[in-house]
């Protein structure tokens, strides 16, 4: 096995024994990024001077036996939208082609306490609106199962590279899926967890209410490993709740006897592939097999997630993105008009893609006199009947099992003048972020060789239970830290 395709936690126990040191595998981790980038496309920024003197850093501390944590000397990536102090950060805009934040956000800086090694920033749809990494400003990034297809998005970049080695585990952050939906077209884990508990300070805002920033990794221990150093109270952003951070390794018990199951009827609906149904059914079928109980459930408002949902996020996202202006930082148009409205004008036109400004003509539509009743508040008022659907659902089971997404990857170019079948993409992954649930896409199988991700959903800040079962599934079907069969430039 090569050193690039170790997991977290096999990586630190060859650390912490010196077996290898954290520059042995930061070089290897940038070797196979060299080797591999070319085809899969997941970085905006690889930082290998930095990463090389991170890794020193770690070593160090290593050596000394002070303050090793299981994620010191550890190559992670950052999805693009969150800030890197002195480090690009686009958010995959070219409004923000030349931004280099003057902080770290605080899960950043949580990995760097923990001795964690940043190793780049990873692609993504622009202002992570989207579900391929297509709509990034700068170019697609490529599903390492198949290059031929998109690894999901807006996260695309950071589950492509954990999927092709180029880091040991990553960030991305998920508004409506973007997390969930790329983990699982990429054959590898990604939690979204419960609105609140990892800090949104110095993730660049797409829809606030619904942001949450998460773990993408090769493995469910790893996804524990992450969330244990990035939850916690944060006073940098009021929306981070203030409760003690459980230990998430604790939860890592492969034992689901009495555990009840919820299959909510409306997520295996019309438009999921049924080769998907079958190996989500299939995954809940083991499950049972190992001492669960399966019921059926329902979630009937679930079914009007998505159509609130591209009303409350375009609102929030045409506010949060009236700061792009070109005074302070970002792109400016040359020359500069001297008629500050014409340079507002220039610049956003020039600055943002065409997805966005559509979202942020909606938002803001959506948010006018008259309209705001018809749609922002009706749109608010769905969101309380799904939290309540929600809610009736989980007094009849511990955990919710569905689908991420009703098909495997699709082809690059496939959706994109499809706008419609692009957005039913996310439409077993928005209601989860419409109520604010913890959800957790693990692989559960293949079609046509590409993987198939099964989405496990959790009551509010019940991580543990929905790490419990991610985990006891993955022994038992031993589907993890899968290898795609991707072919290096070199050969
Ligand atoms: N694909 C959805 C959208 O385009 C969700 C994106 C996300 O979770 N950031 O809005």
């Amino acid at each position: 096995m090569e050193l690039w395709q170790l997991t977290i936690s096999e990586a630190h126990k060859l650390l912490v024994k010196g077996d290898i040191s954290s520059v042995e595998l930061t070089k290897a981790v940038l070797e196979r990024i060299s080797q591999v980038e070319e085809l899969v496309k997941a970085f905006i920024t690889v930082a290998e001077d930095i990463a090389l003197e991170e890794a020193k850093a770690a070593d160090e501390r290593l050596k000394r036996k002070e303050n090793v944590t299981i994620l010191t000397g550890i190559p992670i990536a950052v999805k693009d939208n969150i800030c890197t102090k002195g480090i690009l950060t686009t958010a995959g805009s070219r409004i923000l082609h030349n931004f280099k934040p003057p902080y770290d956000a605080t899960v950043v800086e949580r990995l760097k306490v923990a001795g964690a090694v940043i190793i780049g920033k990873t692609n993504l749809d622009e202002f992570a609106m989207g579900s391929s990494t297509e709509n990034s400003g700068f170019f697609p990034t490529r599903n390492p199962w198949d290059l031929t297809r998109v690894p999901g998005g807006s996260s695309g970049g950071s589950a492509a590279a954990v999927s092709a080695g180029e880091c040991l585990g990553a960030l991305g952050s998920d508004t409506g899926g973007s997390i969930r939906q790329p983990a699982a077209f990429c054959g590898v884990v990604g939690l979204k967890p419960t609105y609140g508990v990892v800090s949104r300070y110095g993730l660049i805002a797409f829809a606030s209410s619904l942001d949450q920033i998460g773990p993408i990794t090769k493995d469910v221990m790893d996804c524990a490993i992450m969330l244990q150093f990035i939850a916690g109270h944060d006073t940098k952003d009021s929306t981070s709740i203030n409760m003690a951070v459980p230990n998430y390794l604790d939860a890592l018990v492969p034992d689901v006897r009495g555990l009840r199951i919820g299959i909510p009827k409306e997520f295996f609906a019309q438009g999921v592939d049924e080769r998907v149904a079958d190996a989500v059914l299939k995954g809940i079928e083991l499950l049972t097999e190992m001492g669960a109980e399966a019921v059926e459930v329902s979630t009937p408002t679930a079914e009007y997630a998505l159509a609130a949902y591209y009303i409350i996020a375009p609102a929030e996202a045409s506010s949060n993105l009236a700061r792009y202006d070109g005074v302070q930082y970002g792109y400016r148009c040359e020359p500069t008009p001297n008629d500050i409205v014409a340079m507002y004008s220039r610049v956003r036109k020039e600055g943002f893609g065409r997805e966005v400004k559509h979202r942020i003509m909606l938002g803001t539509y959506a948010l006018s006199a008259g309209y705001y009743e018809a749609f922002y508040l009706r749109a608010q008022k769905v969101r309380t009947l799904i939290r309540r659907d929600f809610e009736r659902a989980f007094e009849a089971c511990d955990v919710l099992i569905t689908p991420t997404s009703p098909t495997v990857a699709f082809k690059l170019g496939e959706k994109v003048d499809d706008p419609l079948q692009m957005k039913l993409s996310d439409v077993c992954t928005i209601p989860v972020n419409m109520a604010g649930l913890p959800g957790i896409s693990i692989p559960c199988g293949f079609q046509d060789g590409m993987p198939i991700g099964m989405q496990i959903i959790g009551r509010l800040l019940d991580e543990p239970t929905v790490l419990r079962v991610a985990y006891a599934y993955e022994q038992a079907s031993g589907l993890r830290n899968l290898q795609p069969p991707l072919k290096t430039a070199a050969v």
